[in-house]
């Protein structure tokens, strides 16, 4: 019996050991589950309770991956999307904001000056934005 529990107590350590643990997208989809799962209580859809159960599965499947580097990857992408839509937001009435084709960089331009070509300040690739 206690070889057993040791068994079960080693497989937990392993598996905790090993996976990827939390981070920003595993935060967003607890919120959502959460949401979702009381718009669900309220409303009996089948659909919105399908789309919880989902975010809970996607949740466990990243939370518990052993592929730490591309778990970290897809965080990091998402991560400069977040930053890109609060930028946007941020500036939506005076600037054109977007990410630069070649390196990523967030680049803003002010708004009202017709078509320009744009020049990345940290690769210097050169875009045509209309501003
Ligand atoms: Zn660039």
């Amino acid at each position: 019996m206690n070889n057993f529990i040791n068994k079960i107590k080693n497989f937990f350590r392993n598996l905790y050991a090993r996976s990827y643990g939390m981070d920003d997208i595993n935060r967003t989809l607890l919120v959502l589950a959460f949401v979702s799962s009381i718009i669900e209580l309220i409303t009996r859809s089948t659909i919105i309770y399908v789309i919880s159960t989902l975010f809970i599965v996607i949740f466990i499947f990243r939370y518990f991956s052993s592929k730490k580097f591309a778990r970290s990857e897809e965080n990091r992408k998402y991560r400069k999307l977040i930053k890109l839509i609060k930028t946007k937001w941020t500036y939506r009435k005076t600037h054109r904001v977007f990410m630069c084709k070649n390196c990523g960089q967030l680049i803003k331009i002010p708004k009202g000056h017709g078509n320009v070509i744009v020049t990345c300040p940290n690769c210097h690739n050169q875009e045509e934005h209309k501003s």
